[in-house]
Order: structure tokens, then sequence, then C-alpha cells
């Protein structure tokens, strides 16, 4: 976040699943003075390698703590939790991912099971020494961010395949994914200037108006793009970036789903894709 009061988000993996397309699957970076925050840890983690020397290089040596936010298990959002020895030497991190109220268990303890032999040759705390894990639930937590007091909401999305929690920063922008859209969601968000949704499939052929339900656009545990428009629509909110794209289709046709949301529902609606930046004016 700079004088001016834009905050930069750098999307390191904007597809679903599988790493397709030219692109990582699920994560966001932003920073915040001299700390870096995470939206998931998918394959996108692995864009740091060379970030970190390249567009970063200027900020990388003075980043002292990463807050990572993991919305749920699923290995599409938490392999790159296995990469952070290399790239996050010496920095502290903190793992902010569901826990006791999703599943049961202490979200510590359900990191611990990946980082087992023989799946990794070393725990968490030596993949990454200083590491801290907090659970997080709704309605969410205040975190201290690079001299930042951020107000964190939580809403748990228990129609994903396994469940699922959205993260929303401060009034600017809400993350939502590995969800079905949910008119729990609207209120959620309401408020931000940014949503990023996903949306696994373009459900334009599905439309029929701006009254269609939200079942409407559900296929399964996932979101359609018309599913993701009207969450935003009805929340009020202007833009939306479609993620978490189906590997099996083409960048084309996110981009061509979202062109069809932004037509029918008046909004400014956009697909994520890698490492083009998303700037947020406070
Ligand atoms: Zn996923
Ligand atoms: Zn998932």
């Amino acid at each position: 976040m700079n004088e001016k009061n834009n905050l930069t988000i750098y999307p390191l993996g904007t597809e679903g699943w599988i790493p397709a397309n030219g692109q990582e699957t699920i994560c966001f970076a932003f920073f915040v003075g001299d700390e870096m925050v995470l939206l998931d840890a998918g394959t996108g983690v692995s864009r740091l390698i060379e970030l970190s020397r390249t567009i970063f290089r200027h900020t990388w040596p003075d980043i002292k703590r990463a807050h990572i936010f993991v919305s749920h298990y699923h290995f599409d959002h938490i392999v790159g939790l296995f990469w952070l020895r290399a790239i996050l030497k010496g920095k502290s991190v903190t793992v902010y991912a569901p826990g006791q109220t999703s599943y049961g268990r202490p979200a510590k303890e359900i990191l611990g099971d990946f980082f087992q032999k023989p799946f990794s040759p070393r725990p968490l705390e030596e993949i990454i020494p200083d590491v801290t894990v907090r659970e997080v639930e709704p309605p969410g937590l205040n975190v201290a961010i690079g001299g930042r007091k951020v107000k964190i909401g939580v809403k748990a999305n228990p129609a994903h395949s396994d469940p699922s929690v959205s993260f929303r920063f401060d009034d600017l922008f809400a993350f939502v994914t590995d969800t079905p859209p949910e008119d729990s969601t609207i209120e959620f968000i309401r408020g931000v200037k940014v949503l990023l949704h996903e949306a696994y499939f373009d459900s334009f052929e599905r439309y029929s108006g701006e009254d269609d339900t939200l079942e409407t656009h559900t296929g399964g545990p996932h979101a359609g793009s018309f599913g993701a428009g009207l969450v935003a629509k009805r929340a009020g909110i202007q833009r939306l970036y479609l993620m978490h794209h189906n590997p099996e289709s083409t960048m084309l046709e996110a981009l061509n789903a979202a062109k069809l949301v932004s037509e029918h529902l008046g909004i400014d609606c956009r697909a994520a894709a890698d490492l083009e930046e998303i700037v947020i004016t406070e």
C-alpha cells in the first residue's frame, strides 16, 4: 500500500485445480509496509522465486513477515506451502486457516497431516521454521499487517466439496473461492470495492434475467460466471474478478464469460489473469 493508498494485488495463480493455459493455481499476493500477504498457496507460489529477483527485487529483502490466508485444504490451494522453505527463508510466517469450526479439528493438526513422511521429508515447523498457525472462524479477526490494523472478515462456505472460508479485508476487497454462489456471501461482501469470486464455468446459457436464483448458476461445489456476477450485483459491488478458471476451458472462454457478465449485469467484470495487477484505490 503506497502513499496514495493504492493497494496492488498481484495474481500469482488464477486457475482452478490444475495449472493450465499459462496460469498457475490460486494464489494472490499484496504488500503492506514490510509485510506480505498471500491469499491461498496454490502453484502460483512458485512465481515468487522469479518475482523476488525481478519486479519484487527492491521490496523483497525488507519483507519481514508473511501472512498466508488459506481458504481450504484442497491441494490446488496449499501445495505451495511445501515450497516456502526456499521462498520465504528467514521470514516469519503466519498461516490463517479453517479448523475447529469448519472441520472439528485444529488447523495446525490438519496442516500437520500434510507435512508427514513419506509425503514431506520434514514437519511443518522445519519447512517453515518461524511459523504460527491461527484458526479462522466467522465473523473474523483483527490482524496487524505492516503497521496497519486490518479487519479480516471470515465466512464459512459449507457447500463446497470440503468446507472452505471466504475472507474480507477491511472495505477493500473480498476473496471468495471454492464455493457455489450463496445468498450469505452477499451480506458478507457488501461495501467492498472489489470482489474476487470463483467462476468455474460460463453459465450464460442458463441466464434468463437478473432475478435468476443463485442455484440456477451453481454447478455442484462451484459457481457459474453469472452466479458470481449476481452475487456482486446484489451486493452493489461494481468491480468483479472471476478466478479459479476451469483448466479444461481456455482463457479466451474465461474472458468471454466475464464480458457477458459485464454486458448483462452492468458491472465491470473481468477474468483475473496471472500477473495482471489489480489496483484498488482506497
Ligand atoms: Zn480449488
Ligand atoms: Zn476446493
